[in-house]
């Protein structure tokens, strides 16, 4: 459109406008941010070319003294819906309207939804295949780029029409997110969760779109690919005698298997190996916020903790309902949470959680924190098993050096004598290497104590003894995580320092907790 006749246009728009009372509208500026075409007339929009109806009620039209002003407004009404004020508003505006504008049903047909729900599966089933972390859909005026960050790099997969990337995004967003009760907008910036079952594996995805000038990007985040192996607790790290007492311990009926461990210790990992140990013929009801991992077995109930009604706690207590034989509690975190693992276990249930402590002995004092008595502790079908663990860094062995070539460990060698007599096995982190990134870290690994809840240990609970208990667990042959951590190093498989920075001062650790000032 040239000059003159944008501004016969715009005379013409305004002397509508100002003959009702009204403006004349030319850029999405002037426009309420949740305004986009109403879904209902999107297809009667498209056909007229001229006249936009938005969610609100409000008509846009090019040509506002037209006679379809007044169809429009009957339409709307048969419908159920209140026309809103009739605006002038410049061709290219509803042009753009219309084009950055996807319809439900009346656009594409059902079949047409099902192609495009399809469509979208290939496209990511390949993105996983190319490890990709990201798909980006960047919809123009005249066609869409499709490009994949696979390993950090940006790359094009492949261009596409306008038109395809408009329906592919609609579909993504109005069919297969968790907002399905809204409608796709390009023009504002929106957000979404996406499950898609691809190939048989659960796949989630964040979806995220912002306006762009001539047209819009959509961004889908790969959150699981559903390939993900859980592992095995021996691959976490956990000792040959600690996973056959876990695997005892799901065995049983009732009572709860409590996993303690700081912030970012791996508990969720452990939390769901140890879920795949339980029989498959038991109902299990897992409450998690969020849901991290598919576990197939289980049915898993996400916690919203801004509402009461969702809460770790309320969930729980409907999850009691269902008839379940297991529930696993993502996090107790509450009294609230907490009175329900007592009463899920008193009640003939097996029952899984976390909670931050210290130590596994530790859980007991964190249990009476919130709220629950000696007694209750003490009762036979309450408790089962209290685990704690931490990580640790596990030695590159490529770049791996022997202690007594590390400068830095040399100075420490005299005073680690008493933990560690033979140290011809042990190794200091290397240098780095090509295989490790240059780090001399090859991943980290669990440090774990696993404490069996047995009779005499009741006792101990019953009288809030920690430290007699302790003492009696050690003379049982009870490994703590520090002597866990202590083997790991005196293998080679960890570094001595990383052990120290982990759980303090060895040859405090081993001496029964005696600081030696001499030693200093
Ligand atoms: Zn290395």
């Amino acid at each position: 459109m040239n000059n003159q006749s944008q501004q016969d246009e715009l005379a013409r728009l305004t002397q509508y406008a100002n003959a009702t009372g009204t403006s004349v509208v030319t850029s999405t500026a002037n426009l309420d941010i949740k305004d986009s075409i109403l879904a209902d007339m999107h297809h009667w929009c498209k056909k007229q070319g001229d006249i936009a109806v938005l969610n609100s009620g409000v008509i846009l039209s090019s040509n506002p003294a037209s006679r379809d002003i007044q169809n429009i407004k009957t339409a709307l009404l048969n419908k159920g819906l209140r026309p809103g004020r009739v605006y002038a508003a410049t061709q290219d505006l509803i042009s753009l309207l219309l084009a950055n504008s996807v319809g439900e049903n009346d656009d594409i047909g059902e079949q047409e939804i099902s192609d495009r729900q399809q469509y979208l599966r290939n496209l990511v089933s390949e993105a996983i295949i190319r490890n990709a972390s990201d798909i980006h859909i960047q919809v123009r005026r005249n066609k869409t780029t499709i490009r994949m960050r696979s390993h950090g790099t940006l790359s094009t997969y492949a261009e596409w029409t306008q038109k395809l990337g408009r329906e592919i995004a609609a579909v993504a967003f109005n069919k297969e997110t968790d907002h399905a009760t809204s409608h796709f907008n390009p023009l504002v910036p929106q957000d979404a969760s996406m499950p898609l079952e691809i190939n048989g594996r659960d796949v989630r995805l964040r979806l995220a779109s912002v306006p762009a000038h001539g047209g819009f990007d959509m961004v889908f985040r790969i959150l699981t690919t559903g390939h993900e192996d859980l592992l095995k607790l021996s691959e976490l790290g956990y000792t040959e005698k600690q996973v056959s007492l876990i695997a005892d311990a799901v065995k049983y009926p009732h009572g709860a298997i409590i996993v303690a461990g700081p912030t970012g210790s791996g508990k969720t990992t452990t939390l769901a190996s140890c879920m795949e140990m339980i029989d498959p013929i038991r109902k299990l009801y897992s409450i998690e916020d969020p849901v991290e991992k598919v576990v197939e077995k289980a049915t898993q109930v996400p916690v919203n903790t801004d509402k009461t009604d969702r809460s770790f706690a309320s969930m729980g207590r409907a999850a009691l309902r269902m008839d379940p034989d297991v529930i696993i509690l993502g996090e107790m975190r509450d009294e609230d949470t907490a009175s329900v693992m007592v009463r899920a276990s008193i009640t003939g249930h097996l029952v899984l959680t976390t909670v931050h402590t210290n130590s596994a002995t530790g859980i007991i004092t964190r249990l009476m924190d919130l709220g629950v008595s000696s007694n209750l502790l003490s009762d036979a079908s309450v408790l089962r098993l209290l685990m704690f663990q931490r990580l640790i860094a596990k030695i590159c062995p490529h770049c791996s050096i022997p202690l007594s070539e590390s400068t830095k460990h040399i100075p420490h060698l005299s005073s680690w004598q008493t933990v560690f007599p033979v140290m011809s096995a042990m190794r200091a982190k290397g240098p780095g290497c090509d295989k490790c990134d240059n780090t001399g870290v090859q991943g980290r690994t669990v440090i774990a104590e696993v404490v069996w809840i047995d009779d005499k240990g009741r006792e101990f609970i019953q009288r809030g003894d920690t430290l007699g208990w302790d003492q009696y667990l050690k003379e049982q042959g009870f490994e703590s995580y520090q002597m866990h951590a202590i083997t790991l190093a005196k293998s080679g498989a960890c570094d001595p320092l990383d052990v120290e920075a982990v759980v303090g001062k060895l040859a405090i650790t081993i001496d029964g907790g005696k600081f030696d000032y001499r030693s200093v």
